[in-house]
């Protein structure tokens, strides 16, 4: 408590009064949010939704950061509408995929460029312990003012570059979400009774299927645009679904020896981590089963 109050106060000293921000796509999920921080940073905050594109030309010559939050699917082709904008202006996006719109601003704006991604989701009230990815573009020293306010917002920025970026969410984003649309997309055509999968799962097996089940909460767009971004990632998840295949065929045939096989190669792949794995995860539900939230 002590810990966020005092974020709460260092995110009050943010003081952005001399500058203009114009956010592409404010009125979205993710976009009021950041119109939200400047705002009460004191920044003029000029919002340009899509419905606004006569005033562009207008907003962006007095702008200090032009911040893109439009569908992933408009990224690219909002970055080539933008006009010129002033030279020392940061051109920077909140896409939750780095390598195509960064390669877009640097060819949009010749002036400072920076890919953001931010790890959270627009109902965050704070960004008090989140994360923040940067990936970096052009002329650093000119956009520190904005890491710098984000970081006083209460996140943590890890710099990477958006190859590596894109790689990594392919795993952490891509996979996960095409695997737990497939799990609750096979609960529904089986009609499994999910107050009774509830009733008898215990904690762990219960987030597990919290995880499934919150996807089809949020945005079906979103989702969907993280999946079609990279055909990359499409070769990805194919190898994943012949993996799976081959399991399965395994099973049907009962070979269990070939199980057991695969079983300990995999444990010898997560080395120390399965192990920290179940313990870090037995303290999370611990944890949650003392306030009651699981
Ligand atoms: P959203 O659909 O809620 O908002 C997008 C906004 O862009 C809307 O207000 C829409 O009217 C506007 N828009 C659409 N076309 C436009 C155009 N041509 N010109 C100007 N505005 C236009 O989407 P969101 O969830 O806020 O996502 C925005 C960005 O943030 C995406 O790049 C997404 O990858 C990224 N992101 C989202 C989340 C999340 O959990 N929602 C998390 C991290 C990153």
């Amino acid at each position: 408590i002590i810990r966020e109050s005092y974020q709460q106060q260092q995110a009050a000293d943010v003081h952005l009064n001399d500058k203009t921000v114009v956010i592409v796509g404010g009125n979205g999920a993710l976009g009021q949010l950041f119109v939200r921080l400047f705002s009460s940073a004191g920044a003029k905050v000029l919002i340009l939704d899509k419905d606004d594109w006569q005033h562009a030309e207008h907003f962006c010559e007095q702008a200090d950061l032009v911040l893109i939050s439009v569908p992933i699917a408009h990224t690219l082709t909002v970055i080539e509408a933008l006009p010129s904008l002033p030279p020392g202006c940061i051109l920077a996006d909140l896409t939750s995929v780095k390598r195509q719109p960064l390669n877009a601003m640097l060819a949009k704006h010749s002036g400072p460029v920076v890919g953001l991604h931010p790890m959270f989701g627009p109902k965050q009230v704070t960004l008090a312990k989140q994360l923040v990815v940067a990936c970096h573009g052009r002329d650093e020293d000119q956009y520190q003012w904005l890491l710098a306010s984000i970081e006083r917002w209460g996140a943590h920025i890890k710099a990477l570059t958006a190859a590596a970026h894109d790689q990594a969410m392919a795993f952490v984003q891509v996979l996960r979400h095409l695997s737990s649309f497939v799990y609750g997309s096979h609960l529904a055509a089986e009609q499994a009774d999910l107050q009774q999968l509830l009733d008898l799962s215990s904690p762990i097996y219960r987030l597990e299927l919290m995880m499934v089940g919150r996807l089809f909460a949020q945005d079906a767009e979103l989702y969907a645009d993280i999946l079609l971004a990279e055909p990359n990632n499409i070769a990805m998840l194919r190898r994943y679904v012949q993996r799976f295949e081959m399991e399965l065929k395994r099973l049907e045939q009962g070979c269990k020896d070939e199980f057991l096989q695969e079983f300990t190669r995999v444990r010898e792949y997560f080395g120390e981590f399965a192990e920290r794995f179940l313990s870090d995860s037995q303290r999370l539900l611990d944890t949650a089963g003392d306030s009651h939230q699981i």
